[in-house]
């Protein structure tokens, strides 16, 4: 059997950054993934700023220990001031540019007005309460590498150098389906031993979340004929093609040999719980060396077509199809869309329970955090109980045969690092 880390090393080994970039507005670039550095055309902010309501002054004025200036000019936020005449000084507000020769600005609460004349209840020191031009930002600084992912605060950093524009890469288009005769669609009424299709909505939310483009091809019967048709269909217009169940070896698994016939197969045991069957492979494409094959985007030449599209079989327990995305579906998937960090940041926090069998593989269990900052275990951890999942809210590592003691530091990833 396989090692999780392995498995995974091996899947980010394969992964080739898909080719195709767009141009979207920023406002409409979100989740989006950079396909390009954004470099600053300006220094932010771009001249000095007061950061308060006050007064700016010339701090040479102050050397003689008068402490009371005539107020020469107003200044609010957006308006061009003049220079700053010697003795005097300027009234500013926050956001201000500071008038040319002003070097410190004295906060309103330590002045006092009268009429023209303002007195200064205090001595600055030279910078004080002046935000410098180019403190956050210098011009031509890379404020966002290429494979950054766009949360609204990168949308926000983009737009405050004034792009209104950003270069992204294309979606990771995906093709999905489901294996299993008994699966029903809800809303249809439930036959003897079938069962709804709950995986479709996990593994459809998953991957909109990802940002992928879906093709969902619905449940394909349990036959080779129609598995490998499918798998046919799939493969000329997508990245990836995703399916859920029928990965084991009983007989009414079928996509083991369907994709064996279209392409080509690794099935893994992966020393995991839940989730231990995982296949990964390639499913020929039909279009691979007809020659005027061009990209929807229209920019990929012939060359930057792959012969095959990659190809993961999950398994079709819940809770093990769920766990195997967000540990390696997931990570696969962003690296095809040119993310450069895919691994999710694990905490340590304290077990606030005792599992005393340990078990020989490595077990992702669902466990939450408990207001005094511990981990509580769901009581159920089989692979087949969905309500675990939406129970926790992360799954503790746990490596294999270690048993956990309350008290224990375990390592725990957060749904908030496996969902986005
Ligand atoms: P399989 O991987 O096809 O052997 O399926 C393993 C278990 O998961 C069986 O109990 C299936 O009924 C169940 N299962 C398979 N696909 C789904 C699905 N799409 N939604 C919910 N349960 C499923
Ligand atoms: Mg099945």
């Amino acid at each position: 059997m396989l090692s999780t880390a392995d498995a995974l090393a091996t899947l980010l080994g394969a992964a080739v950054q898909i080719v195709g970039e767009a141009t979207l507005p920023t406002l409409d670039a979100l989740n989006r993934v950079l396909a390009a550095d954004v470099i600053s055309p300006l220094d932010v902010p771009p001249m000095h700023t007061s950061s308060m309501d006050g007064y700016a002054v010339r701090i040479a004025d102050l050397a003689h220990g008068d402490r009371r200036l005539p107020v020469s000019q107003r200044v609010p936020a957006g308006h061009a001031p003049q220079p700053l005449a010697a003795g005097t000084a300027a009234r500013v507000f926050t956001g201000a540019t500071v008038p040319p020769g002003a070097d410190a600005i004295v906060m309103q609460e330590q002045t006092e007005v009268a009429g023209n004349e303002v007195t200064l209840l205090h001595t600055p020191k030279a910078g004080e309460w002046i935000t410098q031009q180019g403190a956050d930002i210098r011009r031509g600084a890379v404020i966002l590498p290429a494979g950054t992912r766009l949360t609204p605060q990168a949308l926000g950093l983009a737009a405050s150098v004034g792009c209104a524009e950003l270069r992204v890469v294309r979606r990771v288009k995906v093709a999905v389906f489901f294996t299993g005769d008994e699966l029903t669609m809800p809303g249809e009424p439930l036959k003897p031993g079938a069962i709804y299709n709950s995986n479709r909505f996990t593994l459809r939310g998953l991957l909109d979340k990802l940002g992928c483009d879906v093709t969902d091809y619905g449940i394909v019967p349990d036959k080779l004929d129609a598995t490998r048709a499918t798998l046919r269909d799939a493969a000329r217009d997508h990245d990836l093609i995703l399916t859920c169940g029928g990965v084991s070896v009983g007989e009414e698994d079928h996509v083991k040999p369907a994709v064996e016939a279209e392409g080509r197969l690794s099935m893994w045991q992966i020393a995991m719980k839940p989730g231990k069957p995982l296949a990964f492979g390639a499913v020929r494409r039909a279009s691979a060396g007809a020659a005027s094959t061009v990209s929807a985007a229209g920019a990929a030449s012939d060359s930057a077509v792959p012969a095959e599209t990659f190809f993961i079989g999950l398994p079709g327990n819940p809770v093990s199809s769920f766990a195997t995305f967000v540990l390696f579906v997931r990570p696969f998937v962003l690296r095809l869309a040119g993310v450069r960090t895919v691994t999710p940041r694990a905490l340590s926090l304290r077990a606030d329970f005792t599992q005393q069998k340990a078990d020989r593989r490595n077990e992702f269990l669902r466990a939450r955090v408990n207001a005094a900052g511990g981990l509580d275990l769901f009581p159920n951890q089989s692979s087949a109980v969905l309500t675990s999942t939406v129970w926790g809210d992360g799954l503790i590592d746990n490596p294999p045969n270690h048993a956990i003691s309350a008290g224990e530091t375990v390592r725990f990833i957060p749904f908030s690092e496996l969902l986005n």
